[in-house]
Order: structure tokens, then C-alpha cells, then sequence
């Protein structure tokens, strides 16, 4: 899947320096395959990776280990870049009635969405909505429009499978003109596949009615079969907006930034479920980490940042090795490492025998604090101090407990932990420190 992708892309990105024409291709490789997989039509990968690796190789990389990181980072913004960059609101700023015309196939969702959009309006801005069906060829459909109005409470225009798409049309504008609403939304018939009548016949109905908003409604299970009916549509009419129905079963999105891509047309609200109350506005950076897993690429900067720790790991040991002993400042860094590594208590269970044991004296959330009152008393040393602890005596000790805010008590607490520490350190110096912090990495 995407994320044991991307895991493998910053693997072999760890370490370098910055991002090379060659460790960018191999990854983009990876990312490419990883978005065919979550349902984007292939001619708009390429595209995107494209613009992708151009952004990229001109990235400023920063310190030995973010070019992982940084990829991901522009993946991500070029995603929702793509996708645009924040929601649009629907456009009624029309001479009343503002007309909303549905366009899209059969099954994809329209009927259901007027409903849904009607009740938002009526709703969330207090707009006097009329409905009208000009699905002529299914009585069902019709009878399924007037339920929904009923059901969230707005008027339904009658219309009848012996009467003409068109006339119908012009009956409801005439009648929604003369009973002041402020909005009507025009359901139309969809194919099960594009066809010329279907299309002829939204053209006709776009002509007469000449909506401000017209909007393209497509099933993200379509997946990639989605750009197919997105340009025939496009192509069609003259589109406001997209409308990304059934984002509530598990489409990955890839539906999302291939229809942006063809139509150039903003995504305006995604289809969560059958009822009347499923549907949100589409928001771009939701998509992107939908598309990309976002919950699993965090965790694995998180990867990335253990393996800051790791080479921190290999710099004390080293050091310990070299006879320079183990001194405050490596403690404290040690116990930023653990932070980092998300949490005593998670940690505690990883660590073998006497290093576990001695770090039981800070358990779970209050290791967080008694953290952070460890690096208090470390700052409020001298570099000698750090560095010599056994210089520490009474007068020293108040003044670090002043300047850091705790007690003697704390002080002594701390340096008897340091104290401990240390000679653990000396068990693992011969290469062993290393090998722990592998253990705790689990
Ligand atoms: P139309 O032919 O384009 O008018 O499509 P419909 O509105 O009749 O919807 C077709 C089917 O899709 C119906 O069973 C709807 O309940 C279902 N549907 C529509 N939108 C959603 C959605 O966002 N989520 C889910 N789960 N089902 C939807
Ligand atoms: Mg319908």
C-alpha cells in the first residue's frame, strides 16, 4: 500500500545530503505507483508527477535526514494545490431565481444531492428552494425527487414522464419566478454511458435555463473511469462545479484529483451518505492526506526524527568509546531523544532489564513533566557543571534549584539518576549503547 511505499521512500532517502535527479526519479517512481493505486487516471499522475519533481529538485534541503521529509512535504502541497487550494461556496448571486442545474450519469447521485443542497440552503441560508425533475424517462425518479422534498421540507414542481425535459424547465422558472423563490435546482436524466442524446438534450436544458451554477455530479467509485465522463461532460457544458459523491465508502480519493485536473473545475462538496445530511464542503488538504494516508506519512517523519536519535545514539557511544566520560549534557540530550521517541511509558516496555528498571522512577504522563523539570535544572548549570557534576555541592545546588524554579530536593533527585545512568552508560560502552537503542526502537 501508499504508506509501506512512501516507508521505503524515506528509507532510501535517509542520510543524503539533498534531493539528486536520481533519488528524486526512484522515489517519484514510488509515489506514481502509489497514486494509480489510490484511483488517479494515469495521464494525470504523470502530470503531476511532472510538476512534482520540478518543485522539488529546486527544494532547499535542510540538514542530513529532511529530504524524506521535504518529498513528502511537496507531494502533499502539490496535491492540495492542484485540488485548489480552499473550498468554493456555491454561486447564487443571480437575479432570483438563482438555477442550479445537475448534470452527470445515471447512479451517480444527483437526485439524492439536490435534496441534500436544498436542505443546506434551506437551512444554513434561509433560501426559499424549489426542486423540479426533468428525468422524464424514469416516473421512479421523479416520485423519488418529490419524497426527498417533502422529506427536508422544500416545494417540488410537478412534472410528468409524457411532458418534454425542456418545457418543464421553462414551466418552473416561470413558476419559481412568480412565487419569488430564491433558488431552483433542476434534476436531470442521466445514461448509465455517455451518449449524444443525453448530451444533446443537458445542452438544450443548460440553453433555456441558463443556470449560474451548473453542476457536474460523479460516484468517486468510479475511480478512473471518472476523467472519461468528466471530459465528455466538460466538454458538454459550460461546468461551475464538481460534486464527488460516495466519498463515505472507501473510494480513495484519486476520483477527486483526476476530475480537477480535466475539468479545471473546483470540487464544491463531497457526498458522505444515502441520507439527506450527507454532504460536506470538499476540502482540498483533507484530500490530499486521504490520497496520500496522511495518519500513516506522519508517522513515518516520526520514523525519520528515530533516526536523528539513532545517529545521536552512535555520537555518545562513540564518545564513551573515545574515554570521554558521560556528562549532563548527554543525559539531557538523551532525554530529549526519549521524548522524541514518543513517551516514557510507551519506551519503558522496550527497554531491556536495568535501564527499564531505573527509568520506572518517572512513569507515564508525569514523565512529561518531569522531563521537562529535568531540562530546567540541566539549563540552570555552568558548562562545568554539566560537564563535572561532582562539583555540585550545597551552594551550587540552591542556586540551580532558584534559576530552574524547583528544589534542592529535585537537584539531588536528578543528579543520583545522572549518577545511575552513568554507570549504566559504562556497562553499554563497548558497543552496547547502540544495541539498546535498537531494542528501544522495537
Ligand atoms: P442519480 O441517478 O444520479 O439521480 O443518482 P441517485 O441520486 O438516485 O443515487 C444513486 C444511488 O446512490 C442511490 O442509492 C443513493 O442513495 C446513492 N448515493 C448518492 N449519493 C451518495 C453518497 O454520497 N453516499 C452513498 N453512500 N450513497 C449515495
Ligand atoms: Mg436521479
Amino acid at each position: 500500500n501508499l504508506s509501506n511505499r512512501l516507508s521505503g521512500v524515506v528509507k532510501s532517502l535517509r542520510g543524503q545530503a539533498r534531493l539528486s535527479e536520481t533519488n528524486i526519479t526512484d522515489a517519484l517512481r514510488e509515489v506514481r505507483m502509489a497514486l494509480l493505486e489510490a484511483d488517479v487516471a494515469l495521464p494525470v499522475v504523470k502530470t503531476f508527477i511532472a510538476e512534482v519533481k520540478q518543485r522539488a529538485l529546486g527544494q532547499e534541503v535542510i540538514g542530513s535526514l529532511t529530504p524524506g521529509q521535504a518529498l513528502i512535504g511537496v507531494v502533499n502541497e502539490e496535491l492540495t494545490r492542484l485540488m485548489g487550494e480552499h473550498n468554493d461556496a456555491l454561486n447564487l448571486a443571480a437575479v432570483p431565481p438563482a438555477i442550479i442545474l445537475m448534470a452527470g450519469l445515471q447512479g451517480a447521485g444527483k437526485t439524492t444531492t439536490v435534496g441534500k443542497l436544498a436542505k443546506l440552503l434551506k437551512e444554513t441560508q434561509k433560501k426559499k428552494v424549489l426542486v423540479v425533475s426533468a428525468d422524464v424517462y424514469r416516473p421512479a425518479a421523479i416520485e423519488q425527487l418529490k419524497m426527498l422534498a417533502e422529506q427536508v421540507g422544500v416545494e417540488w414542481f410537478p412534472s410528468d414522464a409524457s411532458q418534454q425535459p425542456d418545457a418543464i424547465a421553462r414551466a418552473a422558472v416561470d413558476y419559481a419566478k412568480r412565487h419569488y423563490f430564491d433558488v431552483l435546482m433542476v434534476d436531470t436524466a442521466g445514461r448509465l454511458a455517455i451518449d449524444e442524446a443525453m448530451m444533446q438534450e443537458i445542452k438544450t436544458l443548460h440553453a433555456t435555463l441558463n443556470p449560474i451554477e451548473t453542476l457536474f455530479v460523479v460516484d468517486a467509485m468510479q475511480g478512473q473511469d471518472a476523467v472519461h465522463t468528466a471530459q465528455a461532460f466538460n466538454e458538454a457544458l459550460p461546468l461551475t462545479g464538481v460534486i464527488l459523491t460516495k466519498m463515505d465508502g472507501d473510494a480513495r480519493g484519486g476520483a477527486a484529483l483526476s476530475v480537477r485536473h480535466i475539468t479545471g473545475k473546483p470540487i464544491k462538496f463531497i457526498g458522505v451518505g444515502e441520507k439527506t445530511t450527507g454532504i460536506e464542503p470538499f476540502h482540498p488538504e483533507r484530500m490530499a492526506s486521504r490520497i496520500l494516508g496522511m495518519g500513516d506519512v506522519l508517522s513515518l517523519i516520526e520514523d525519520v526524527q528515530k533516526g536523528i536519535d539513532q545517529e545521536e545514539a552512535a555520537r555518545v557511544a562513540k564518545k564513551l568509546k573515545s574515554g570521554k566520560g558521560f556528562d549532563l549534557e548527554d543525559f539531557k540530550a538523551q532525554m530529549q531523544q526519549m521524548k522524541k521517541m514518543g513517551g516514557m511509558s510507551n519506551l519503558m516496555e522496550k527497554m531491556p532489564g536495568q535501564i527499564g528498571q531505573m527509568a520506572k522512577g518517572i512513569q507515564g504522563a508525569e514523565a512529561e513533566k518531569s522531563m521537562a523539570r529535568i531540562e530546567a535544572i540541566i539549563n540552570s548549570m555552568t558548562p562545568l557543571e554539566r560537564r563535572k557534576p561532582e562539583v555540585i555541592k550545597a551552594s551550587r545546588k540552591r542556586r540551580i534549584a532558584a534559576g530552574s524554579g524547583t528544589s534542592v530536593q529535585e537537584v539531588n533527585r536528578l543528579l543520583n539518576q545522572f549518577e545511575q545512568t552513568q554507570k549504566l552508560m559504562k556497562q553499554f560502552s563497548k558497543g552496547g549503547l547502540m544495541k539498546m537503542m535498537r531494542g528501544m526502537k522495537g
